[in-house]
């Protein structure tokens, strides 16, 4: 007889990670009882036709809500793909580049938009219009800083960089040239003025869903600049065209996504809820600045709501914090390898009583060192 353990939801422990990140309690219910029958379908969502009239209503649903809570103005589409954030890395340079002398412009605040330049050099040419790497990514630039190329097809930036948990709080201003957001951390986290971006993108799995979705906002006239010689999958204006079902479109993450937006309509929409991100925040950031046991990784003004980075004295120190956070059921607090130290993410869907049991264990460590 093979035994099989089986865990419930009392098992679920407060979980920090990056992403894939924690998902609402209630939106993995509701997915759990619909995974047998979809209410109208007689089946789950995936085992229905993407063409089906009950998935066309998902669909639809999805970016409804999403149009609604982002006030995405008319003349954005939203794009369901798949591939993730990365797969944008390589899209954006191979549909927006204009030519040899129309480089794509790079601001770097940390790993992602490191690699996001990483690809795109490898489609055309592309500048970086300022880097804080020298630095360890500590901050984002101030609007004069920026190098931006007179003739730049774009101008591209990371909102949210997840792994050194710096964050914009200001968008950049860089005139007329479109500017490219990958908000793959932050989206939905906050209102953002669409408006002021050409293009916006964020994979699903931090704060909106299953991983392998991402979801795009571009300006109507940007589908212009895509050529006809691009593989239709990676072509924005063919996928727009499509309505996204240019093939099987990624069902079951674009389900859990549009779930994600009902919920998110019920929490009060994005200005409530990046009230309560930001006070979650402050909870952990209150602790960090309060004496020098902890340092936080960003500069004060750069620092995000939804990944905090910090270290402790020393590595020894911070091995047995994340061990003894681990038995109190705080889990996957273990900075990225590349800058170690601590990393809470804390996203829409932490809720604040996993931050104030994070913060209660953070003052009783630190004074069970003194
Ligand atoms: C997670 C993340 C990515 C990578 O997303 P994938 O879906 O794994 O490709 C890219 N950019 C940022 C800012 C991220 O947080």
């Amino acid at each position: 007889m093979r035994s099989v353990a089986v865990a419930d939801v009392n098992d679920r422990v407060f979980n920090f990670s990056a992403g894939p990140a924690a998902l609402p309690l209630s939106v993995l219910r509701e997915a759990q009882e619909d995974l047998l029958c979809l209410p109208g379908a007689g089946a789950s969502i995936l085992e229905i036709s993407h063409r089906s009239e009950v998935f066309t209503q998902v669909l639809e649903e999805a970016e409804r809500n999403l149009r609604q809570l982002l006030e995405i103005p008319d003349n954005y589409r939203t794009l369901f793909l798949q591939g993730g954030a990365l797969l944008q890395f390589s899209m954006v340079p191979m549909n927006l580049m204009l030519g040899e002398n129309r480089p794509g412009s790079y601001v770097l605040t940390g790993t992602w938009g490191r690699k996001a330049v990483q690809e795109a050099v490898k489609v055309g040419a592309t500048t970086v219009a300022w880097s804080g790497e020298e630095d360890g990514f500590r901050r984002v630039p101030v609007d004069s800083e920026l190098d931006l190329a007179e003739n730049a097809s774009y101008v591209h930036m990371t909102s949210n960089e997840t792994i050194q948990g710096v964050q914009f709080q200001a968008i950049p201003d860089v005139g007329e040239v479109p500017l490219v957001c990958d908000a793959s951390s932050d989206f939905l986290s906050r209102p953002m003025p669409v408006d002021r971006y050409g293009l916006l993108y964020a994979c699903a799995q931090k704060n909106a869903g299953a991983a392998g979705l991402a979801v795009v906002l571009v300006r109507d006239d940007l589908l212009a600049r895509s050529s006809e010689k691009l593989g239709a999958m990676l072509d924005y204006r063919r996928q727009a065209e499509a309505g996204s079902r240019l093939n099987t479109p990624p069902v079951f993450a674009i389900y859990l996504f549009m779930l994600i937006t009902r919920w998110l309509q019920n929490e009060g929409g994005l200005a409530a809820v990046a009230e309560r991100n930001r006070s979650k925040a402050a909870l952990l950031y209150e602790v960090i600045d309060f004496g020098d046991f902890f340092t936080g990784h960003a500069s004060v003004d750069s620092r995000s709501h939804m990944n905090v980075t910090f270290r402790l004295p020393s590595e020894v120190l911070e091995k047995q914090f994340l061990d003894s956070a681990e038995r109190r059921g705080l889990c996957s607090l273990k900075g990225h390898r590349s800058v170690g130290g601590i990393r809470a993410s804390i996203y829409n869907a932490m809720p604040l009583e996993g931050v104030e049991a994070l913060r209660r264990f953070m003052m009783e460590f630190e004074k069970s060192q003194a």
